[in-house]
């Protein structure tokens, strides 16, 4: 006898329903939800595959181990003895050097409930804000610039204003093999309306750009000066609407200024495109009834990422073309559960419902709900910052949950130098492969996809619930009874919870009169209508935000900013002349941890490659498949050349998946990356590191 589960997937934010079938012999096969309406039936590569992963437990970690000392080799533990170990460990170091020596490191892959409690525990009972997620280095600048622009960190618009849309701008981002299941929905669209315009700016020829009928190859770093121009040309093009920028905006004639600062030609010889295409994009978005934009990294990993974002959304502004159908700007998450993780205040410059860790009032009412000890005002370190404070010392003890840093931090050598300094390192982890375990003093095996229930949040504010379909192998956990039953070994009282549900009730009661607020809505509520979007005061919840133009700034208006469109990556040498920019591939996800194990993935691509364009590949003697070196002063990574008139000359791409094989690290795109911050969101800048490329000669 078969039975089935409707769940969601677990790998991008597009956040697809999943049906899980289990048979009698609990094989689990998937298939598309066509009932959901984020995918309608459709999965992608990644998601129709996902029972090899769930089915291939060989790499699973089964118990828990501990070591008394770095040079011992970990043991079996029971549970409570890791835990025990582990919670006088940390009382020690707290105790020593105060709350801020110890730090959480999660995910977006984690569960609200999942971060709900490790938020709690940090912030509410050990006293500090040292919690970050790899979030930081996927959304962070998107986060800022909503908040900013719209006083609050909320998508407006949802998945179905793509049927609606008339002209969509696609920047920095490739969804088709991304994020695929949003690009079903606009390939589909534009077939339904041919008169759709589609743009796409990116340095490379992606396979987005197949469907775009105006691809702007711009330079990296020139994002702003672009938007800036198209904001121009819309300007001097009469298609603003000033009637929305009078009544419902700030800022207008400061960015008018900003922006007529360079002309069209000028801007168009930085970025490394025609004039005439900044015209024709102004056009297009110009003559739209409904304009909706999507990005990602290409915009969020900079050194000015929250400005390269709020350049996007002035155009929104600027047109009007925001809180009604067909339109908005719209940031492709790129994890499962980036936005759930804010919810419940998951970052370590945040509070519950997104409540301002600065605000006192805020401080004192989730220190009353939770209970517990008086809420630090000192934003904790963020990811990459808890990196250098275990180098520096600052920072004692790191607990790693659910994440792989080794293979995704910046400058990733220089994360790997620091775990080696780290006195006490937990990993709470599903794999035996990720490269942190060697660094582990204690080891907490996770219950993974299928083996807990939960909920998430996709890009559109879609909150979704998780079914538990078998049991996880070994004593392995769910993370959010791993981090209660360490809060109880701690002596902190609160954390009791029955069950997932208790979590996720007390989770939408701290939501009451904020702007996300989902105190109507529980875990019954989530479990029988499998999903709904917040704010939620009933039915499906609110697809569409700011329908009445009032925004969540205090006079209710959104700010246009503006600011200069000055890169601020590394600079170029003669040493170091070209740029590398990292990203994903179609069958890949993260650091290959999941869709790794499945053979089938690997057809797409097998292997890291370095992409060059063929002139900057002749200027150094290389040809296709020759072994080059990458390098710079952070490190070297070695691949096969892949020449390719994709790319724009003076620019390389690297895969960002592969990490050391056979303890070798030189696929990993990461020794690269430089750790230059975004000075407001500190996501890093991933997207522009400055490299040598050679042709490799074995010595
Ligand atoms: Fe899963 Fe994203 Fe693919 Fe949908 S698009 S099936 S959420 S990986």
């Amino acid at each position: 006898m078969q039975a089935s589960f409707k769940t969601t997937c677990c790998y991008c934010g597009v956040g697809c329903g999943i049906v899980v079938h289990k048979d009698r012999q609990g094989k689990l096969h998937v298939e598309g939800d066509t009932a959901h309406p984020v995918n309608r039936g459709m999965l992608c590569s990644k998601g129709m595959n996902l029972h090899y992963t769930v089915m291939d437990t060989s790499d699973r970690l089964l118990y828990p181990e501990m070591r008394y000392h770095r040079n011992l080799p970990r043991q079996r533990a029971s549970w409570d003895q890791a835990l025990e170990r582990t919670a006088a460990v940390f009382a020690a170091i707290i105790k020593k050097h105060g709350p801020d020596a110890v730090a959480f490191y999660a995910s977006g892959q984690c569960l609200t409930e999942e971060y709900y409690v490790v938020n709690k525990l940090i912030k509410g009972f050990i006293g500090s804000n040292n919690i970050d997620t790899n979030s930081r280095l996927c959304m962070s600048s998107a986060v800022a610039a909503y908040k900013m622009a719209l006083g609050e960190d909320a998508v407006p618009g949802t998945y179905d204003d793509i049927e609606q849309a008339d002209c969509i701008f696609v920047a920095g981002a490739n969804p088709a093999w991304c994020h695929p299941i949003i690009w079903r929905r606009v390939e589909a669209a534009k077939a339904a309306n041919p008169a759709m315009k589609i743009i796409v700016s990116d340095p490379r020829v992606t396979q987005s750009c197949s469907l775009a009928d105006l691809h702007l190859q711009v330079n990296p770093g020139t994002d702003i000066v672009l938007h800036h121009a198209i904001g121009r040309a819309l300007i001097t093009g009469g298609y603003t609407d000033s009637g929305f920028i009078g009544a419902h905006t700030n800022g207008f004639a400061a960015y008018r200024e900003a922006v007529t600062a360079r002309s069209i030609e000028e801007a168009a010889a930085i970025c490394g495109i025609a004039a005439a295409d900044i015209y024709t994009a102004a056009e297009y978005i110009g003559n739209a009834q409904g304009f909706m934009t999507f990005w990602t990294m290409g915009l969020n990993q900079s050194a000015v990422g929250v400005h390269k974002n709020l350049s996007l959304i002035n155009l929104h502004l600027i047109t009007g073309h925001i809180g009604k159908p067909g339109s908005g700007p719209f940031s492709l998450t790129g994890q499962p559960n980036a936005m759930g993780g804010r919810e419940v205040g998951g970052l370590s410059n945040l509070l519950p419902a997104h409540r301002v860790l600065s605000n006192p009032q805020h401080r004192q009412e989730v220190q009353e709900f939770w209970g517990g000890t008086a809420l630090s005002d000192k934003p904790g370190l963020t990811a990459t910052e808890m990196f250098s404070a275990l180098h520096d010392g600052r920072l004692k003890a790191i607990w790693i949950m659910c994440t792989n840093p080794l293979i995704s931090l910046p400058d990733v050598r220089f994360a790997e130098a620091a775990l080696q300094k780290a006195k006490y390192v937990v990993v709470q982890e599903i794999s035996s492969k990720p490269e942190t375990l060697r660094y582990a003093d204690v080891v907490l095996p996770a219950a993974a996809w299928t083996e807990k229930e939960g909920t998430m949040t996709n890009a559109e504010r879609r909150i979704s619930y998780l079914t538990k379909v078998n049991d996880a192998p070994g004593e392995a956990l769910p993370d959010a009874e791993i981090i209660c039953r360490f809060a109880k070994k701690m002596g902190y009282h609160g954390f009791d919870y029955t069950n997932v549900s208790e979590i996720y009730d007390e989770h939408c009661r701290l939501t009451a009169g904020t702007n996300i607020d989902i105190s109507h809505l529980n875990y019954d509520i989530i479990k029988k209508q499998r999903s709904v979007q917040w704010p939620y005061t009933g039915g499906q919840g609110t697809p569409r935000l700011f329908g009445d133009h009032r925004f969540y700034t205090p006079d209710e208006k959104a700010m246009i900013h503006h600011f200069e469109d000055e890169n601020k990556s590394e600079p170029l040498s003669s040493d170091l002349p070209l740029i590398l920019t990292t990203g994903r591939i179609r069958d890949q996800w993260h650091t290959m941890s999941k869709t790794g194990k499945v053979s089938k993935l690997k057809q797409h691509i097998a292997t890291s490659f370095l992409e060059i364009h063929p002139e900057d590949a002749r200027q150094r003697g290389i040809h296709a498949d020759d072994m080059v070196t990458v390098s710079n002063g952070r490190g070297t990574v070695r691949v096969k050349a892949q020449l390719s008139n994709t790319i724009k000359q003076g620019v390389v791409f690297l895969p960002m998946h592969w990490g050391k094989i056979l303890n070798s690290d030189l696929h990993r795109a990461n020794n690269l990356t430089s750790q230059l911050l975004d000075p407001i969101s500190k996501q890093p800048d991933f997207k522009y590191a400055a490299v040598q490329v050679e042709r490799y000669r074995k010595p």
